[in-house]
């Protein structure tokens, strides 16, 4: 019921459900036994220990959460609670966004550029190597964002043409691709020991 830990370390993981694709993070995140909540209303943020934000269209995330003081819960959430964008939800995590610019939430201190690797609709599966133990890991991008600048205290753990595409800050953690497109579980493994370990 509450964002505090349970005795055993249990700890609840929020995906903000306003749009987008929010349901394979559920799925992904169910195999790692914790439990997940549908985030739809800011005053569930306050009943979770760490926050999805899914892929989709930032744009239309900033329109639902012009709603009912919910982008000031969100921007407060983010800038104190284990949070793991993805795609739109690192553009909306960033400091600065371009192409064209837009408003965000000012937690990761980052400038990212909007659709910026070619057409609308581009979409591709890359294989790299990253600086996660195992070996290469699969990055299904789809209109994917270009991370143009990282602060000194953002930690870059993965590249696409020499552009960051997994990037650490404290307790933040974003991807410019959807890593809960693939079955490679150690992004999220990332992310979930990282709530676990901020709960403790
Ligand atoms: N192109 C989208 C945006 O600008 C992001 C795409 C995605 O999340 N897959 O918000």
């Amino acid at each position: 019921m509450s964002g505090i830990a349970a005795p055993d370390g249990h700890v609840t993981i929020g995906i903000l459900a306003l749009q987008g694709a929010f349901d394979a993070h559920a799925r992904m995140l169910s195999r790692f036994g914790v439990t997940t909540t549908l985030v739809r209303k800011p005053e569930q943020l306050d009943a979770v220990d760490g926050l999805v934000i899914p892929g989709g269209e930032s744009t239309t995330f900033l329109k639902h959460l012009e709603r009912a003081g919910f982008f000031d819960a969100l921007q407060a959430f983010v800038h104190a609670k284990p949070t793991f964008g993805t795609c739109a939800g690192t553009i909306l995590l960033a400091d600065e966004v371009v192409g064209p610019a837009q408003r965000s939430l000012q937690a990761l201190d980052v400038t990212v550029e909007r659709n910026a690797y070619g057409r609308q609709n581009d979409s591709r599966v890359l294989q790299a190597e990253t600086l996660l133990p195992g070996g290469p890991l699969e990055m299904v991008y789809i209109r994917a964002p270009r991370i143009l600048r990282t602060g000194d205290c953002v930690e870059v753990l993965a590249q696409r043409e020499g552009s960051p595409t997994l990037v650490r800050q404290g307790h933040l953690l974003a991807a410019t691709f959807h890593p809960e497109l693939s079955d490679d579980t150690r992004v999220h493994q990332l992310f979930v020991d990282a709530v676990r370990t901020a709960v403790r």
